[in-house]
Order: C-alpha cells, then structure tokens, then sequence
C-alpha cells in the first residue's frame, strides 16, 4: 500500500490525524474494543477444532454440551466490542467531520472578497459538505477498518500457524501476488475518484443554477436546455461511477479467485499432512475456517484504500482552502469612532484576471456632514469604488484614506465598524426582521432604536401587516418579503448601524417615488454628523448632494456640485438631459 501512497499523500494524511486528536480517548477505546473483538473471532476459530474433533470425531457428549453455551459467550463478547469500537470511531470521525466543516467556513469568511470571484459558491458548499465527510472518513473509518481487519487477519494467521505451521506457511506464498493486485488497483482507484469528486460538484454547480432561477428556466422555456445540461453532466458523473464500480468489482473478483487457489493448496496440502498423522480433522476444519475468514477482511483492507485516496483527495482540496492567506489585516491603528473623512489619492483597482482596470487614477475627498453622489453609466466603476472602502477589494495602486490615515492602519474589524453599507444586492438572512435588521454587532441594540431605525426606513408600515410583527421570520434571502420591502429592511440596518461613513449603493432604487423621497428624509437628518456616499440614477438624490463624482469607464471625469456641472454641459449633463427626457 505504501507504493500508491506517495509522500505528500503521508503528509496530507498526517495533517489529517492531528484534527483526530481531541478524540485521543475514543480512539485508544476504539483500539482496545477492536483488540477484544478479534480475540473474540479468533477464539471462535479456535474453538472450531475441539467442536470438530471432539462432536464429530470422538462423539465426547459430555465435553460437546458446553462448546455451544461457549460459542454464544465469545459472540456476546464479540458483539459488545464491535458495537464499542463502532460507536467511538464513528463519534470521533463524525467530530472531525465537524470541526473541519466550522473551520473551513470561518476561513472562507476571513478570505478577501475576490477569492468569491474564483471559487463560486457551490463549489465551497461541496468543500463544507461531502469534502468534510469524506475526509472524516478517511481520518477515522479508514483507520477503524485497518485496526480491525488487521487484527482480524493476525488472530486468523495465529490460529492456523497453531494448528499446522507448515501448511500456514505454504498457503502465505500467495500473499505476495495479492498485495500486487491491491496496488494496481488502488492506483486506478485515486485516478478516478479525484475526477468523480470534480464532476459532483460540477453537477451540484449546473442544479443550483438551474433551481435557484426556476423562475427564468420556467418564462424562457429552457427546461429542455437545463435538462441537457445536467443530463450530460449525470452522464459524465455515471461514466465515472461506473469505471470506479468496475474497479471495485474486479479487484473483489481478483481476491476471491486468489482466496479460491488459496483453499485448493490448503486442501491439498492439508491431506498431505492428514496422512503424517500431524492434522486432525478439526483442525482442518478450523484452518479452513480462517482462511475463509480471512478473505473479507482483506477485501475490506483493499476498500480502506479507497476510502484513504478519496479522502486524501478531498483533504488536499480543504488544506487549500485552510492555508489560503487571509486578508490583510495587519493595520494595529485602533479606532473606536471616525470623524468620517474620506480620502482617494490616484486610486486604481482591478479585478483579479482582468486585462482593463475598473478603476483608474481616482482622485476626491468626502468631509464628514456631507454627501458624495457617484454617477455614471452601467459598469463604469461606481460599485467597485466603494466596494474598496472597507477593503473588499484592495486597491492595485494610490492611496485611501479615512480621517488622513491610511486604511490599512486600522485594524480591519475596526475600519469596518464605521461603515453602514445598503450594496446594490440586498442581502437578507433567514431569520426574523428583529434579527435581520439588529443584526452582527448590533444584536444587543436597544430597542427603541430598532423601532425608530424601521420607522425612519419606512419599514415600521408593512411590519405592522405581517402576522407576527417584528418577530415574522422572512425566509431565505428574505423572499418572503418583495423588493421594496427588503431594500427598507436593509436600510433600517444602516440607520440601525448609526455609523460615521454611510455607503448607499442604489439604495432607494426599488422603492416608490414617495417613499424613497421620506427614506431620503430620514437619511438627511442622520446626515450632519456622518460621511455619505450615494450611488444614484434618480435626480432627486443627486440634487442635493454636496458634490458629484461622474465615472465613466473607471475614470472620474467630472467633479463638483449639480448646478456646476449641469452649466459645464459635459456627460453629467448628457446623462441628466437623458433622464431628464424620460421623465417627460
Ligand atoms: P452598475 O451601475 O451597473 O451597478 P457599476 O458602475 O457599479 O455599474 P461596477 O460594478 O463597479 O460597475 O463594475 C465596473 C467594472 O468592473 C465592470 O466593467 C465590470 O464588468 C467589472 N467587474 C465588476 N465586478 C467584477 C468582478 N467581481 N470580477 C471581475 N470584474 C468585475
Ligand atoms: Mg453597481
């Protein structure tokens, strides 16, 4: 086995037993429970000679009375072991399946934002899922059935060398030719398993596209295309399948064949050594009785192998995720409350892969009490501007500042606390509106002040329609609730947050005209003691913006107040004119 397990599988595997430590103590009971359970099936093997010889043979009825009474006491023994060793590895494997589950999820939230663009989300639930549990597997299972088996086949090996060493030895010549077998196959097996695992999570990838837009799959008519789609990646999945069962098929056939020629030298041999006086009857019976013990125990020792490959497989694939660098977070500057200034000195951001910059040489300050509005066509840069404020993103070149220091001198949890952030998705949890809006940091908040940050919001009049007011859970992603309503609940999270820096990114963009012009109300009072940025296609917020940011094609273009830059007749002007005709 040691020839298919390479070096770094060793270490992937070492790294592995040391996430089985904490569960030390299950483990050495496991051993021992496996050690009394083999010494529980090789007394029965034992026991096979005196039941022959002594039933069969010489007809001792006195003797023959108690070996069946002794036969059920080794198999309650036996069974009371093997449920032990059962329990306490599968505790310590599922506990490691656990640990391992937390920790990569805790990594994947400590990641910087752009690993988010790499790895699409299935993919790290299938990490989280069946990665963690097959790892656990591997780590514990694996380990189970090698002490077992291994003590199985020894007490069986014992046994038969007891009874007759020659014939034991003769039938070991096999031994050889069979690990070769197991070798070849064990190669083929992490061949293909590293490539089914590929394909489930693509076929996880393809259903979790296809039913969390059932809506548009249903209006565009694609199911067919859907249907395809997957159809041919089961195919794919199927094909896998089928060469890892054939694997497996063989490899248990090619055992079997090698346990029959086994048997036939056994018996062979076994008359040769009857004739010389030196084996009885029994005694062959119990050596053909290990034998044929010995055989499922040593398929199951090939199986491990393909648990350990899989698992190593999928151990390799979470180590990754676990040593992925962190985001930077090295800043030591503390920060309870920041005035809210905010500086871009010659910023410019890209994102990873991409040829163009989505940012390039941004240059503007936001003073606290004021309001910064960025206009610009789709995909000239807004969102990425202010995805770089609390770091999401970091900057390919220039400098950010907040209250004139830079943003990576502050610690990351810090820096953030002093945003309130309303992104152009809303992102809603399933949970109650209380938990959603008084939500993370904020879980303690005071009541009163959750009421009024609805109120501000405009939530407070649909919550007061829902059948358990606050307390109403919103389902997953909020999709109980319409647009509108989810983008007032974000809101009430921001005012809620009561934090120096507000970030809106098309904030108010699925409410009414009325209601978004009273939540705008509501902002502005908030307003004198905090720093705004508001991306915004309607006028009415951009009228009264202290300054305006034009982008266009992550350049800033134009800069100052609307007046300024309706008079300059520049895009802004051109943008303005065009919404200004629309509304006619
Ligand atoms: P909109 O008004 O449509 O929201 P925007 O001005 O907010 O547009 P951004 O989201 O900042 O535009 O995107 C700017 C550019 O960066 C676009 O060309 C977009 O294709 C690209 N971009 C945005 N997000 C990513 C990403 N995660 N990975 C790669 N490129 C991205
Ligand atoms: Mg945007």
């Amino acid at each position: 086995m040691n020839a298919a397990f390479n070096g770094s599988a060793w270490k992937t595997y070492r790294r592995l037993l040391t996430f089985a430590k904490p569960y030390r103590g299950l483990l050495v009971l496991a051993a021992l429970a496996a050690l009394v359970e083999a010494a529980g099936s090789s007394l029965f093997l034992w026991l096979m000679k005196p039941i022959t010889d002594e039933t069969f043979v010489s007809k001792n009825m006195e003797f023959a009375a108690w070996l069946p009474a002794a036969i059920i006491a080794v198999f309650l023994v036996r069974g009371i072991a093997g449920y032990l060793t059962d329990m306490s590895m599968g505790r310590a494997a599922r506990s490691v399946a656990r640990d391992l589950r937390v920790r990569v999820l805790g990594k994947y939230l400590r990641l910087p934002g752009s690993r988010f663009d790499a790895e699409p989300v299935p993919s790290m639930l299938v990490r989280l899922g069946s990665d963690s549990d097959q790892v656990a597997q591997a780590a514990v299972d694996a380990l189970k059935t090698m002490v077992q088996q291994s003590l199985q086949v020894i007490g069986a090996l014992c046994i038969m060398l007891y009874i007759s060493w020659q014939v034991t030895i003769s039938v070991l010549v096999l031994a050889p030719p069979l690990a070769f077998v197991m070798n070849k196959v064990a190669k083929r097996y992490r061949r293909v398993s590293h490539r089914i695992q590929e394909s489930g999570a693509q076929l996880l990838q393809a259903a979790d596209q296809t039913l969390s837009n059932q809506q548009e799959v249903k209006v565009y008519g694609a199911q067919p295309e859907e249907l395809r789609r997957y159809a041919t990646l089961a195919d794919n999945n199927l094909r896998l399948a089928m060469k890892v069962e054939a694997t497996r098929g063989l490899s248990s056939a090619l055992v079997q064949m090698m346990g029959a020629i086994g048997l036939a030298g056994l018996l062979l041999l076994a008359g040769h050594e009857a004739a010389a006086g030196r084996l009885t009857a029994g005694g062959f019976v119990s050596l053909m009785v290990s034998m044929i013990g010995i055989i499922p125990a040593l398929k199951s020792l090939t199986s491990v192998q393909n648990v350990l490959q899989r698992g190593v497989a999928s151990a390799e694939r979470l180590f990754s995720v676990l040593d992925a660098p962190d985001e930077m977070d090295t800043g030591l500057r503390p920060l309870a409350r920041a005035r809210g200034m905010i500086e871009f000195r010659d910023v410019s951001a890209r994102y990873p892969g991409q040829a163009k910059p989505a940012l390039e040489h941004i240059s503007f300050v936001a003073r606290p009490g004021t309001v910064t509005a960025i206009v610009g066509r789709s995909g000239s840069g807004k969102s990425t501007l202010i995805k770089l404020i609390p770091r999401f993103y970091e900057p390919e070149g220039g400098q950010i500042l907040v209250d004139g220091v830079p943003l990576q001198e502050y610690a990351l949890a810090d820096l953030r606390r002093q945003i309130a952030l309303v992104g152009q998705q809303v992102m809603l949890f399933d949970g109650s509106v209380t938990a959603n809006v008084a939500y993370g940091e904020m879980r303690s908040a005071d009541p009163q002040a959750l009421d009024k940050a609805l109120r501000d919001a405009h939530a407070m009049e649909f919550i007061e329609q829902l059948p358990e007011r606050k307390d109403t859970p919103i389902g997953v992603k909020g999709s109980r609730l319409s647009g509108g309503q989810r983008q007032r609940l974000a809101l009430a999270r921001a005012m809620l947050k009561d934090a120096p820096i507000l970030i809106l990114d098309e904030a108010t963009a699925a409410l009414d005209n009325e209601s978004e012009r009273l939540v705008q109300d509501a902002l502005t009072q908030l307003m004198p003691d905090r720093t705004t940025l508001v991306i915004a296609h309607r006028l009415s917020t951009i009228e009264h913006a202290d300054q305006v940011l034009v982008l266009d094609h992550g350049k800033l273009v134009e800069q100052g107040t609307h007046a300024e830059l309706l008079a300059r007749g520049g895009l802004y002007a051109q943008l303005h004119g065009a919404q200004f005709r629309e509304a006619q």
